[in-house]
């Protein structure tokens, strides 16, 4: 998939005003002739990034991030490039027609294929007569036709093999389907893996469908209530999040996105019209689900269940997310064991209303602090302040620690300047721990290099720039800056015409070059660009490249035996050095 020649992609981007595309997300302040706001891809207290409309591209100072309106929709949504450029179509009034196929996944297009026609078949077996009772199950379970489709609810019929000879007849072989955990092999006999049972598609985090949830609905006895996709090549389920590839965009939106364990309660929550809701599967929770959380960009919402083991969950997943730097809330429900079961008995306004007073992860974990103490004893209460105190102590909120040890020394009838000289004496020694804040590596660049890379930005500023490289020096030898200069010339010469902006569009798809060439812009965007400081660099280039020339001359003639040869060479180089003065 390469963009040039996408007249459609490069009118987009020179109908679409960067400022305002930018400014639609977060505000923006002028200054002098470009933009400064708050950087979204870092964390950033002071406005680190820059927009410059005469260049139409963005730079941050802190972290280095680069680029155009469209791979700032893309990193900003979180979408594909060709997704950012449509919504930067529609945010300017143009439609953005795909003639480029979208280059899906296709690594597993055949496991998504089946997994497609097992959704199909499971959710149609729901509607035929054999589907009443589980229908009528679902029904009574307050699920009604509109959430039963909206997340594709079906039903695996009695019969051992319907599926498996469904889909063996469209020409899938049994080890596939074995693979990715639809059909079990006994003893070289193959069966149906989830007969009998209601089926909850489980899908990835860009929406394909890579596994099963199913339970069953009879009320059997001797059989585990629910049964679940093992991991295959699709389904990795520490890499999921049930419901974010629905929930996400509601989630940007409303700021927030609200963390279950299961995923019925997400189904639950989100039928009661609160669709930013994510389920876990579990209790713990993996790196990359964080990192999923995390993209987001949202305060996280852990609503876990109301038993023991979700509130250690809360407590250690409250805590990872917080050494990621994740907003954070808590909710704690009370008498039933999960949100589900909640909305069923006490309605959703209910919940609503425990969503409206969730706790800050501090008051939560103040709170987790107070069980199992007898706070009339006279050393239970000397432990819990020690305990609030040494959490305080990590904290570099002023006004929480203020409102903290007030509220101590209210409760407890302690002096808040003993609080006070307390908390001090644990304040860990260290200075505060540093955030995580990427920050450019300080990269060593000779001269030399800053140079080429001084020239590779002018000539990405237009044609004639390129045309100057490809008269004088036409080659660079560093494997990197050469591959980027001739995508540069590629580029110039099938559009007859070159910009910063338009050249990032071009490279947002070739990995080998798209980073370096996102930092040199990044380095050299308010570079005031014309002819004059190009042929001061392209000379500074030369002669490097002549220095170079002639040590690589001089050894050859170092070790050339035949005379007349080193005759050749010496006056080759001494032609090299009339040139290099
Ligand atoms: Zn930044």
């Amino acid at each position: 998939m390469a963009f040039t020649n996408n007249d459609d992609i490069n009118a987009i981007r020179n109908k679409a005003d960067i400022v305002s595309i930018i400014g639609s997300y977060i505000p923006l302040s002028q200054r002098g002739k470009n933009y400064v706001c708050v950087c979204p891809f870092h964390d950033d207290h002071s406005p680190s990034m820059s927009v410059s409309p005469e260049k139409q591209i963005y730079k941050c100072f802190a972290c280095g991030k680069t680029g155009n309106v469209f791979t700032f929709v893309s990193d900003y949504e979180d979408v594909p490039f060709l997704d950012a450029v449509a919504i930067v179509a529609s945010k300017c009034g143009m439609e953005f027609k795909r003639n480029i196929t979208k280059q899906a996944s296709t690594l597993f297009k055949t496991e998504y294929e089946i997994m497609n026609l097992a959704q199909k078949f499971f959710q149609n077996n729901l509607r035929t007569e054999a589907g009443k009772e589980a229908m009528a199950y679902l029904q009574e379970r307050g699920l009604d036709e509109k959430v039963i489709k909206e997340f594709g609810i079906g039903l695996s019929l009695d019969s051992n093999d319907s599926l498996l000879t469904l889909l063996t007849k469209k020409g899938y072989d049994e080890k596939t389907l074995v693979e990715i955990g639809l059909v079990n092999n006994v003893g070289g006999k193959f069966y149906d893996m989830f007969s009998r049972r209601i089926t909850f598609p489980l899908w990835d985090k860009d929406g394909n469908i890579v596994g099963f949830s199913a339970r069953v609905y009879r009320g059997e006895k001797d059989v585990s209530k629910y049964m679940n996709s093992k991991e295959s090549k699709i389904f990795k389920k520490g890499e999921t999040l049930y419901n974010y590839h629905k929930a996400k965009d509601v989630a940007k939106r409303d700021k927030k996105i609200i963390l279950v364990e299961g995923f019925m309660d997400a189904i639950r929550i989100s039928s009661s019209g609160i669709k930013n809701v994510v389920a876990l599967q579990g209790t713990a929770m993996t790196k990359d689900q964080i990192e999923l959380l995390k993209k987001l960009r949202v305060e996280v919402v852990l609503c876990l269940d109301n038993d023991n083991a979700g509130l250690i969950a809360s407590l250690n997943n409250g805590e990872e997310l917080e050494k990621n730097n994740v907003p954070l809330g808590v909710i704690r429900l009370s008498g039933e064991k999960d949100p589900d079961e909640y909305i069923v008995a006490n309605g959703k306004d209910a919940f609503i209303d425990n969503l409206n007073h969730e706790l800050t992860f501090f008051e939560f974990k103040m709170n987790y602090l107070k069980q199992n103490k007898d706070l009339n004893k006279i050393e239970d209460q000397s432990e819990y302040i020690k305990e609030v105190l040494s959490n305080l102590a990590l904290k570099d909120d002023v006004i929480l620690r203020e409102v903290t040890l007030n509220s101590l020394s209210k409760e407890y009838n302690v002096d808040v300047s003993v609080l006070k000289s307390q908390l001090e004496s644990i304040k860990p020694k260290t200075t505060k721990v540093v955030k995580e804040t990427p920050v450019l590596e300080p990269t060593k660049k000779d001269s030399y290099m800053k140079t080429v890379e001084k020239v590779l930005y002018f000539m990405m500023n237009g044609v004639e720039y390129v045309e100057a490289y490809q008269k004088k020096v036409g080659f660079f030898a560093d494997e990197i800056y050469r591959e980027i200069a001739n995508e540069i010339v590629y580029y110039a010469e099938a559009e007859k015409s070159i910009t910063v902006a338009d050249f990032i569009t071009y490279v947002s798809d070739k990995d080998s070059i798209r980073d370096k060439v996102m930092e040199i812009v990044n380095e050299s965007v308010n570079d005031e660009v014309n002819m004059e400081v190009m042929d001061d660099y392209i000379q500074a280039i030369l002669k490097v490249m002549t220095k170079n020339e002639i040590k690589r001359l001089k050894l050859l003639m170092k070790n050339e035996l035949d005379v007349d040869k080193k005759m050749k060479l010496a006056m080759q180089i001494a032609e090299l050095k009339k040139e290099d003065v």
